[in-house]
């Protein structure tokens, strides 16, 4: 007997493995450091934004997220009617490949890029050209050297996800620069947040002064909302009208909306958030770097941390802090077998890390 059959490609995808949840020994608090999650929770105003909207669960959203597009607008100085909303900036990274790529399409991204990417381009049956690194890295010449005559599309994260490092604002438009025109360049600024480098930007530059490039964020890494689903993008006037007429009408909902518009004008919360991070960030990185193990330098809310390939193996490391409540991020699916990706937590939970790679590490 026949039966429906996915078009071509969506079989090669490999499934999407989310961060695992907690199974620890009884008895043990479990801390969730596998997601890139904040421990702080949304602003109390997103909370209070969503209960709100709770009491109007009947009415359909405003279907283009104006009181969201019109809060983004004013937070980063850009013109509301470039700017797209998502549930999530995964809905919007689809939208782009279904948009812009289709068979026979290629689509590039980097060794380590986010998992999604691939995903997405081969969704629409386009292929994932994969870009090789330098020090865990963007190599923009390797981008360069990878467009062909079928390139569509450039999916890049900046800081990356599970690898932390970035690209300076001279890099990213120098590789803007060598891409042909018809090229759509993406930038994801997930993380943009965290980072306080001189030579970083997001790349809203670029988008106002080029026809081809976009640049995705989201409310689900500093605003804390990652349940609620919500992202956006900013993107020249043609990108924005083209994607718009693919977008489910009312993609947004409500509670998420107002919630986003609340979290996005506690500049407070954000300030308190990347502060901590940025300590906490560098506490772990010195910490565990004296207990023998190298830590790539990161700019976002994560640390990857490197095992030895025999012996003090991440598959051991991982199990054992599971064990003690300690969820991290294996990276098996993300080429890096070696290494586990850690969000920064609490301080309570920085520290417990440390203590179990220091017992970890000691053989106990
Ligand atoms: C977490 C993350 C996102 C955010 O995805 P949402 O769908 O908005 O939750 C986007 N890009 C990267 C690289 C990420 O790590």
């Amino acid at each position: 007997m026949s039966r429906p059959v996915p078009n071509p490609g969506i079989l090669d995808i490999a499934p999407y493995t989310p961060g695992k949840s907690p199974v620890a020994e009884p008895g043990r608090k479990v801390f969730k450091l596998s997601a890139n999650e904040t421990p702080f929770g949304p602003s109390p105003k997103a909370i209070e934004a969503f209960k709100h909207v709770a009491e109007h669960l009947e009415d359909y959203p405003e279907g283009t997220s104006r009181v969201l597009r019109e809060a983004i607008g004013r937070s980063f100085g850009l013109d509301p009617n470039r700017i797209i909303c998502g549930a999530g900036s995964d809905e919007i990274l689809n939208l782009l490949a279904h948009t812009y790529l289709g068979h026979g399409d290629e689509a590039i991204s980097t060794t380590h890029g986010f998992l999604v990417y691939p995903i997405a381009t081969m969704a629409v049956g386009a292929k994932n050209v994969v870009a090789a690194e330098k020090n865990l890295t963007c190599d923009v010449d390797a981008i360069l050297n990878a467009v062909t005559s079928r390139t569509k599309l450039v999916w890049l994260a900046n800081p990356n996800n599970p690898t932390g490092t970035y690209v300076p604002f001279d890099e990213v438009k120098r590789l803007r620069a060598g891409l042909p025109s018809h090229v759509l360049l993406v930038l994801d600024a997930a993380y943009a947040d965290y980072v306080s480098r001189n030579d970083y930007e997001m790349g809203i530059e670029l988008v106002a002064t080029t026809e081809n490039t976009v640049v995705t964020h989201t409310f689900s890494k500093i605003h804390g909302l990652a349940a609620l689903r919500v992202g956006w993008m900013f993107g020249p006037e043609h990108i924005i009208d083209a994607v718009n007429r693919i977008r489910g009408p009312f993609n947004v909902s409500t509670p998420a909306m107002y919630a986003a518009v609340a979290a996005i004008e506690d500049t407070a919360h954000q300030a308190m958030s990347k502060q901590f991070t940025e300590t906490w960030r560098n506490w772990l990185t010195e910490e565990i770097g004296k207990l023998g193990l190298k830590v790539t330098p990161g700019v976002a809310n994560f640390v990857l941390i490197h095992f030895p390939q025999e012996g003090k193996t991440a598959d051991a490391a991982d199990a054992f802090l599971t064990k003690r409540g300690l969820v991290l991020r294996a990276l098996k699916n993300y080429g890096l077998q070696h290494a586990l990706r850690m969000t920064i937590g609490t301080e309570e939970a920085n520290r417990l890390v440390v203590d179990a790679l220091r017992d970890f590490m000691a053989g106990k």
